[in-house]
């Protein structure tokens, strides 16, 4: 129901997990966060934000990247398991998704068919799937394959990705649910809304439906699903604390 995600030149976790705090007002049934230190590790939990501050791990100090996800279960009940972020067969992709896949049973069908095991009962972890066999069998980028998959998939997403040997970038994409980029000196921050990034910034960029958003901690590439060029709009907040 909230997703918050960080790269940058600050550690990542603190600020994702006062950014999900700050997005507690959405509702939620439990949250996690996946961090990118030397590799991908994620932390998830049934229950209140505060349940991820019992997470130990030298990755917290570590990462500079990292994604925050806020559950309001659709598919599945609200469990450690069920909870985001969800990873891919390989381990290779982690993503987190806020809204619904409509036709994950058809897509899950089609990927358990071809050897697929799924730890939870989510369509998310269905999606993050379906990209990762689009990957595999196209051998394309993580790019490529999320603009073929986001073709083929209905419904309402917002998904912020880490793939494990690109450390230094995330990729976001939207259709029908909200994402904002706060744009930052050398780092950025993408939320649900503005409020766990107005603390930081108050350049944003407001990410419309169907475009791709690739980010690393000095640079912001947008495009559509056709894999043109869109021209980013940065906006200055007009909005207090
Ligand atoms: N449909 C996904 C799930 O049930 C995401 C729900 C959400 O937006 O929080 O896990």
């Amino acid at each position: 129901c909230g997703i918050v995600a960080y790269i940058g030149h600050q550690a990542a976790y603190p600020i994702i997990l006062k950014g999900l705090k700050r997005l507690e007002y959405r509702g939620y049934d439990s949250s996690g966060i996946a961090l990118y230190g030397n590799q991908i590790e994620s932390y998830k939990k049934k229950g209140r934000v505060s349940e991820l501050e019992s997470w130990d791990s030298p990755i917290l100090q570590e990462a500079h990247a990292g994604i925050g996800h806020t559950r309001w279960a659709t598919h599945g009940e609200p469990t450690d398991a069920n909870a985001h972020p969800h990873q891919s067969n390989s381990g290779k992709i982690t993503l987190v998704h806020n809204g619904i896949i409509e036709n994950y049973a058809s897509l899950k069908a089609e990927l358990i068919q071809k050897g697929y095991t799924f730890k939870s009962e989510t369509d998310t972890e269905v999606l993050v799937n379906f990209i990762e066999d689009i990957q595999i069998n196209n051998n394309s980028t993580l790019e490529e394959a999320m603009r073929i998959a986001l073709k083929r998939v209905v419904g309402a997403y917002v998904i912020i990705v880490l793939e494990e040997g690109y450390p230094d970038r995330l990729i976001a994409a939207r259709k029908g649910s909200p994402l904002v980029i706060g744009v930052g000196e050398g780092e950025h921050f993408l939320a649900s809304d503005a409020s766990p990034i107005i603390e930081y910034t108050k350049s944003v960029i407001y990410v419309n439906d169907y475009e791709l958003a690739i980010i690393s901690k000095d640079d912001i590439i947008l495009k559509n699903l056709g894999n043109e060029p869109v021209t980013p709009y940065i906006q200055q907040l007009d909005m207090e604390l």
